[in-house]
């Protein structure tokens, strides 16, 4: 990709006809835009108005060879042509750089599961971007983004929080692309006002976390962890374990991971009870679902499975009152959001045997705390947030992150609805 050679810096200082600076400017710009976008040994394109007839256009090239196959552009034959009848004069000056430029700018991916498959973020390093990697196996907090993200144009985001405190220490920042569909952790308001794009990875993980969720529900039925347990401690024999035939899922949350969830466990001939009071009740009979009231889900239902999202008003939606509700047989299951559910209550529910157990993969705080009682007992099961990341999520996620950061910072528009506050965009 980059060579050892010295990046090549080019001047051109232009003399511009009276009366044409303001459409010289725009074509220019359009020019630098499809240049940057289309161009990966293009680094930098910038265009400097000096005073009423005067402009600069500063350039970088990775290297000469970089600078020549610009020069045989058709697109510059075209940027020549049109303005040709504006520019009344024109000195070329060629510099070679000391330093080398790292690139079009930094891109920040805080994944740790990415830095084990760096290949998925290529397309940016071909672009020109330098790729910086969170190495520390872990996702960053508020502390960790701040130390780390100054000088990034672009983050591919994990759970780490954007807000008016760090985005403080981003002020090169122009687009959050989140490698996942939840953003609670992003304030969509604090990123407008910073003029920072949010862009979403809709669409990629949602049938990732379905298999996770029948994961659960299926090591519950069938106590996988205390069978495995068993063996591996020298002992045999059954524990009289469930079942998945036959028996009731409750979906609390019907919208692209409910239904996916819901089409699996139909496979598994399970009756499949859905709360979502923003979906029409036609929808959910419509894919062979039963639409009830959420004290209903709560009391008929053998697996409990929560899939909507985390907001002020579906905090501990799942609370003491609904495991009292729920049968001391049933199971609950949390692929979506911790705070969706109480987990004081749900740990003390658990004690009392009001409910049988759990499998969670998202927690009110994470990583789960070491003192957390969920962690002693055996009746649940958990996972450490990684419901989206299977192979191929990872790699559709990672996809759609590079192509909206490659795009939006190359001025073109993105695919409908990926972006959360298109108004940064207007
Ligand atoms: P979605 O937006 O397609 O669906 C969410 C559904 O929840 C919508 O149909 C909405 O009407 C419904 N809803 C909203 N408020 C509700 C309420 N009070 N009660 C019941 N239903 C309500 O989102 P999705 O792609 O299905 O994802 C759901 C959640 O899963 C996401 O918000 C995200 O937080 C979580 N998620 C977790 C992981 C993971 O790795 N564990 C990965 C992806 C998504």
């Amino acid at each position: 990709m980059s060579s050892a050679e010295p990046n090549v810096v080019l001047l051109v200082e232009l003399e511009i006809a009276e009366g044409s600076m303001a459409r010289f400017l725009d074509l220019a710009a359009e020019h630098a835009r499809i240049t940057l976008a289309e161009e990966p040994g293009c680094l930098v394109f910038d265009v400097v108005q000096e005073d009423d007839s005067r402009v600069v256009l500063y350039e970088v090239y990775r290297d000469r060879a970089a600078l020549e196959a610009h020069a045989a552009r058709p697109q510059l034959a075209r940027f020549k042509e049109q303005t040709a009848d504006m520019v009344t004069g024109r000195r070329r000056r060629e510099l070679r750089r000391a330093g080398r430029l790292a690139g079009k700018g930094r891109v920040l991916c805080t994944i740790p599961v990415l830095s084990e498959r760096r290949h998925l973020l290529q397309p940016l390093v071909d672009a020109g971007f330098e790729v910086v990697f969170n190495e520390t196996g872990r996702s960053f907090d508020a502390a960790g983004l701040i130390e780390a993200v100054p000088g990034a144009v672009a983050t591919i985001a994990s759970i780490e929080p954007y807000n008016a405190r760090t985005l403080a220490a981003a002020k090169d920042l122009r687009i959050v692309a989140r490698l996942g569909v939840g953003y609670d952790q992003v304030d969509v308001a604090a990123c407008t006002e910073a003029g920072v794009a949010v862009a979403m990875a809709f669409g990629t993980n949602h049938e990732a976390v379905a298999d996770h969720t029948l994961a659960l529900i299926a090591a519950l039925a069938s106590r996988i962890t205390d069978y495995d347990r068993r063996v591996r401690d020298g002992g045999w024999g059954s524990l009289y374990h469930g079942r998945l035939h036959g028996t009731t899922v409750g979906l609390i949350g019907f919208g692209r991971i409910g239904r996916a969830v819901a089409k699996r466990c139909q496979g598994f001939a399970m009756r499949v009870l859905v709360y979502d009071p923003y979906v029409e009740a036609s929808a959910i009979e419509h894919l062979g679902c039963e639409p009830v009231a959420f004290e209903a889900l709560l009391e008929d239902s053998d697996f409990v499975s929560v899939h909507a999202p985390a907001m002020p008003s579906t905090r501990h939606l799942v609370n003491e009152a609904a495991f009292e509700r729920m049968k001391p047989s049933a199971f609950v299951v949390n692929t979506a959001r911790g705070p969706l559910i109480d987990e004081a209550a749900l740990a003390r529910a658990l004690e009392a045997g009001s409910i049988a157990g759990a499998g969670l993969d998202v927690f009110e705080v994470e990583p789960l705390p070491m003192d957390s009682p969920l962690r002693r007992m055996d009746n649940v099961v958990l996972s450490p947030h990684v419901a989206g990341l299977s192979d191929g999520a990872v790699a559709a996620m990672a996809e759609k992150c590079v192509d909206s950061i490659l795009t939006y910072l190359a001025g073109r528009p993105l695919e409908s609805g990926l972006i959360l506050n298109p108004e940064v965009v207007a």
